[in-house]
């Protein structure tokens, strides 16, 4: 079974997150627990993890179609001692968020160098904030995003990732998330069948599928290793419609939530068709069916 959704809004509260999902026909969705853009909110209120919860059962969503995103302020693997503490208080609060929710993922950046430490230096203070965030919480996993590459931020190699699990002590709550707009921007090339077998190849023999606890499908503005994070409409950008079509034929992609992140979120419910069709799943049902 493929979940197929996008990364919806929560305004308003985490609780219309589901309903927002439900609205485009979405099997699986994506949201921010708190606002993305501040660094301290106040917690979730039990009114609000409640209706979260009922919303969730009664569109059918479980914690497998769920894919929590972290606030971009956030750099666990920030060079400076204040920022790195900040960064670190506030993906353990992330963290604490999902886990209050009942959902069992948080998808987040690995962090940035700013060109002030090595990328080892910086893979070591990352894996050791995922350690942090770890012990102080239980049943979520922490789930690592490939990158763009952009300015300095890492993730961009399948390497990088791999070496931030290899440190991380508890290897049952550690994932990945893998972007394909920022695989290929990153110089991964998913642009035709041989390059999108090739690259998948590749992540098992480095990082492995076990890992895999999520995907975002978004088609990329820029070209092959531009190391540029732009996202476009499905079909729309340098990938192309294949690569969309041959995830939903493909059986490892089964049973995570495949994320659109697509600009224009006016057309993710014919976006969340298309792919339903190539799936071979019925386009009209919601969560539930
Ligand atoms: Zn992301
Ligand atoms: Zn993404």
């Amino acid at each position: 079974m493929k979940y197929i959704g996008a990364h919806v809004s929560a305004a308003g509260g985490v609780e219309q997150s589901p309903l927002n999902a439900n609205e485009i026909g979405a099997t699986a969705f994506a949201l921010f627990t708190k606002n993305q853009r501040q660094w301290v909110v106040p917690p979730l209120s039990d009114s609000s993890i409640e209706k979260f919860t009922a919303n969730c059962q009664k569109f059918g969503y479980t914690a497998k179609q769920i894919l929590p995103h972290d606030s971009y302020l956030i750099n666990l693997g920030s060079p400076d001692r204040e920022g790195l503490e900040r960064a670190r208080n506030a993906f353990n609060d992330e963290m604490k968020r999902c886990q209050m929710l009942g959902l069992d993922r948080l998808n987040f950046h690995p962090g940035a160098h700013l060109n002030k430490i090595s990328v080892q230096e910086c893979i070591k203070l990352i894996a050791e904030s995922i350690n942090i965030a770890l012990l102080h919480t239980s049943g979520v996993t922490a789930v690592i995003e490939n990158t763009a590459g952009q300015g300095s931020n890492l993730g961009y190699r399948f390497e990088h990732l791999a070496s931030i699990i290899e440190l991380v002590d508890d290897k049952a709550r550690i994932g990945v998330c893998i972007d394909t707009c920022h695989a290929f921007a990153g110089g991964y090339d998913l642009s035709s069948t041989d390059g999108f077998e090739r690259t998948f190849a590749d992540f098992d023999r480095v990082i492995g599928f076990n890992y895999l606890k999520g995907m975002h499908l978004n088609d990329a503005k820029k070209g092959l290793a531009s190391r540029v994070d732009r996202h476009e409409q499905l079909g729309e950008g340098t990938l192309g419609y294949e690569l969309f079509r041959l995830i939903m034929q493909d059986n490892r992609f089964n049973g995570m939530p495949l994320i659109l992140e697509t600009p224009d979120e006016s057309r993710w419910k014919e976006e969340i068709a298309k792919l339903k069709e190539w799936a071979g799943q019925p386009i009209f049902s919601s969560a539930q069916s």
